[in-house]
């Protein structure tokens, strides 16, 4: 079956739901059994509330079939989903690898709670490929991979990466949150545990935190166990709205993709900006990478300004009316955000000399946002002068 297929009716079950369509939202702790007998067999599906129920069920079934995964674990956030993944195959003495661009919140894990446990972390550059082996010591459990990084937007060389690991039996972890699996599948690319803030893309509108761990069969028992220990539990409600934008994923992406790469060209011939961050841009210094791997690109990129000042920037971004300032990305509406890479790098240097500003481009009408940005860039050009 093609992807479209899967979004349209991967885990639609209407006889299990009384003819409807979609699963109730199952609110529930206590789950009755009908005698002691079944209590001591262990056989019935539902069993506690935070074991899972029908609801959640349907996401994670729908989620596995897109990630070609043998099972899927839902978490409260995208941040919960990395950490989680990380607890289920590090433990204390163990080494991980994790790369120089990945997301922010799961570098301050690596640094100070992994680390208290005495997982010890190195960080690498993300465009190391097969040479991170250089990278490995005997104690070596894991690697993190994220691709594109989220505000530089390297991309990894994941089977190189996933190859020389596994011939030393080390798992391999990916952050998937920018392509989703529509535009990259981990788990093809020989992936073991792949994770998405479904905040982003699948719940695409902005109004829920979801994290996903989608695990290939020789992680599932390992992180279902933790996930199992640690509690993690997400409320039917919002499962039920992941699973709603799960079914649109498609269309909606298709929108983000087309929009990003008209707004990526317009602003490459753009004065004021030296260089625009945009894998299927034939300037991105790793374009044949994404190539190769990726089946699209979603809607998120960054640019760096010539000659500013942050005044110049700051009077560009107050001033935009389509783009609201933001954290966050993958809802229905456009997104900016000045990012600074250059004081968290340790394992490589940042050395563009302009600001780098991120934007989110969402299903707006992209000759408005181009209109609003050439307003903004004008702002620009009265403060720096030029
Ligand atoms: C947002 C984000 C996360 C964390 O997701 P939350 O749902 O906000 O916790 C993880 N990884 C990447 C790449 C992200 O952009």
């Amino acid at each position: 079956m093609n992807d479209r297929t899967f979004l349209a009716h991967a885990a639609v079950n209407p006889s299990e739901h009384h003819g409807f369509i979609n699963p109730a939202i199952y609110r529930g702790s206590t789950a009755a059994f009908p005698n002691v007998a079944a209590l001591a067999g262990g056989k019935q599906p539902y069993r506690y509330g935070r074991w899972g129920n029908p609801t959640s069920t349907a996401l994670c079934d729908a989620l596995s079939a897109l990630e070609g995964a043998t099972g899927t674990l839902l978490c409260p956030s995208g941040l919960t989903a990395c950490t989680t993944a990380i607890l289920a195959v590090c433990g204390s003495g163990d080494h991980l690898l994790v790369p120089d661009n990945v997301y922010g919140p799961v570098r301050h894990f690596c640094d100070t709670a992994a680390r208290r446990m005495d997982i010890e972390t190195t960080y690498y550059d993300p465009r190391v490929g097969a040479a991170i082996a250089e990278l490995f010591q005997p104690n070596t459990r894991a690697i993190f991979l994220e691709s594109p990084g989220s505000g530089t937007f390297e991309i990894q060389d994941v089977p190189a990466i996933a190859a020389v690991a596994h011939q030393r039996d080390i798992c391999v972890l990916m952050d998937n949150s920018w392509a989703t699996p529509l535009f990259l599948k981990p788990l093809e690319l020989d992936v073991d545990i792949s994770i998405m803030a479904a905040t982003k893309y699948i719940g695409g509108h902005s109004d829920v935190m979801l994290g996903t761990i989608a695990c290939g069969p020789r992680a599932w028992e390992q992180v279902r166990d933790m996930h199992f220990q640690l509690g993690q539990f997400v409320g039917p409600d919002d499962v039920t709205l992941v699973l709603r934008g799960f079914r649109t994923l498609d269309v909606r992406l298709q929108r983000h993709q087309e929009s990003a790469l008209t707004m990526a060209c317009w602003l490459e011939q753009r004065p004021e900006v030296s260089r625009v961050f945009y894998p299927p841009l034939p300037s991105h210094p790793d374009h044949a990478l994404w190539r190769r791997d990726f089946r699209g690109a979603s809607g998120l990129l960054s640019f760096v300004t010539r000659n500013s000042s942050s005044e110049a920037v700051a009077a560009m971004i107050d001033g935009l009316k389509l783009f609201t300032i933001g954290y966050s990305w993958g809802g229905f509406e456009s997104l900016v955000l000045p990012v600074n890479p250059r004081s968290i790098r340790t394992a490589t240097q940042w050395t563009e000399t302009g600001h780098l500003i991120r934007l989110h481009i969402g299903l707006e009408d992209v000759d408005d946002l181009i209109a609003d940005l050439e307003e903004g860039f004008s702002r620009f050009r009265d403060i720096s002068g030029h």
